[in-house]
């Protein structure tokens, strides 16, 4: 059965597209202008709101929405589901990893502890499912490299001295929140597909 992405972020794309191994299309190849208003108050909520809005559009096919962000707990856990929309709505992941950077050096900030989470809702002609991951690490006021995507240049796995955006992108699908969230995403998969 065909799999749709309800997401139109080109790194998360990318990144499900490689480490699910199989063919997704992403929903704005289908539908255009289609605009999906995240009111949920938590990752999963907003995952799930994502998934059925498109799945409500293509009844006969299995539809993945993931959503995702970084906490940081010295900042009273935010962005948290407000990554995508930081430094305000619409912004670009620059000016979102901006902001933080501006927030963490406001309060003297050069490294604090931090947590990625990815949720991911499948909505299926059997029903919806939802799974987690996390990846934890620290944050650091000044970023570095130009890999991975969003806030990735600021943020230092737990176990290495490099940042997500100086390591190699295949390490990142080893460690990260999503790869997490997928593999438990890929069991249900594979007995609904
Ligand atoms: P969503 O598309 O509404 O789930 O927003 C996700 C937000 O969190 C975006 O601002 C992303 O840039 C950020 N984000 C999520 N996962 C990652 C990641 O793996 N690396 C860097 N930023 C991420």
């Amino acid at each position: 059965m065909e799999i749709i992405l309800a997401s139109s972020n080109r790194g998360k794309i990318e990144e499900i597209q490689r480490m699910l191994g199989i063919e997704v299309i992403p929903y704005k190849d289908l539908i255009k202008d289609l605009h999906i208003e995240e009111t949920g108050s938590t990752f999963a909520q907003n995952a799930i709101i994502k998934a059925k809005t498109i799945y409500e559009k293509f009844p006969d096919r299995i539809v993945i929405a993931d959503d995702s962000g970084i906490s940081v707990p010295a900042l009273d856990h935010r962005p948290g589901i407000f990554s995508a929309r930081f430094a305000g709505e619409g912004a670009s992941d620059k000016e979102n990893l901006a902001k933080l950077v501006e927030e963490l050096k406001a309060k003297g900030i050069k490294k604090a502890p931090a947590y990625y989470t990815a949720a991911i809702a499948i909505a299926s002609p059997h029903g919806i499912y939802t799974v987690h991951g996390w990846m934890w690490g620290e944050v650091i006021d000044e970023p570095r490299g130009d890999k991975g995507f969003g806030y990735d240049p600021m943020f230092i796995p737990e176990g290495f001295d490099k940042t997500l955006g100086e390591l190699d992108k295949e390490l990142k699908d080893q460690i990260s929140h999503r790869a997490k969230a997928l593999k438990l995403a890929k069991i249900v998969l594979d007995r609904i597909k």
